[in-house]
């Protein structure tokens, strides 16, 4: 994938999170605050407006400025932090033989700032899988992304809004679990 098509994968989520908003709202509001559907797409929107560049790097940094400025709540700060991490990597393409790089590149940033593990219940479980399945000589599909996020529903959440839950968070996806999921299709679908 080059900058040209990563450009317009992460434009196009604006898309995916227009039709995503009410379920990761509705998702937000059993764990949370209500606010993911919006943050997701108001972030995606700025993507969509105002990210440029002519390189993988370039596209990346400027997504992860675009949505640390405009995504609010926690999730902002985590994906664009995360986006500016990856910019660090050096690749003219994205390609199934550094996908797992940009993906750990990923999932490591996400563990720092969010100071998160895996089994808390939260975007990074979704992360985390993807690089062990990657790992393993296996592809990421939609439907495999999708049950790495379905597997946060059996989850205490221990981080974020949703650790206030506490047991009552169980039984529930977690909504940066779910838009994760979008996330690293975008990244991952046309290596
Ligand atoms: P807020 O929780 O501030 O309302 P959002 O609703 O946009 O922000 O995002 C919530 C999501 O952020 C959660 O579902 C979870 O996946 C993720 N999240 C929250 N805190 C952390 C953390 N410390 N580490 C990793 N992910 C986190
Ligand atoms: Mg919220």
């Amino acid at each position: 994938m080059n900058a040209e098509t990563l450009l317009n994968k992460l434009k196009d989520l604006s898309h995916t999170f227009e039709q995503e908003e009410q379920n990761l709202t509705q998702l937000d509001r059993a764990i949370g605050d209500g606010d993911h559907g919006v943050n997701m797409l108001r972030g995606f929107k700025a993507v969509d407006e105002k990210v440029t560049g002519d390189t993988v790097s370039d596209v990346l940094k400027s997504t992860g400025m675009t949505l640390m400025s405009s995504v609010g709540g926690a999730s902002g700060p985590l994906y664009g932090f995360s986006f500016v991490k990856m910019a660090g990597l050096d690749y003219d393409e994205i390609t199934s033989d550094n996908l797992l790089e940009y993906i750990n590149t990923f999932k490591d940033a996400v563990a720092a700032r969010g100071k998160v593990t895996g089994g808390e219940k939260t975007m990074y479980d979704v992360l985390l899988k993807a690089s062990d399945h990657l790992s393993n000589g296996e592809s990421l599909s939609e439907d495999v992304l999708q049950q790495f996020a379905e597997d946060t529903k059996d989850l205490e959440a221990t981080k974020g809004r949703a650790a206030y839950f506490k047991k009552d968070s169980i039984g529930h996806i977690d909504p940066g679990a779910q838009s994760m999921v979008y996330v690293l299709k975008a990244l991952s679908e046309d290596v």
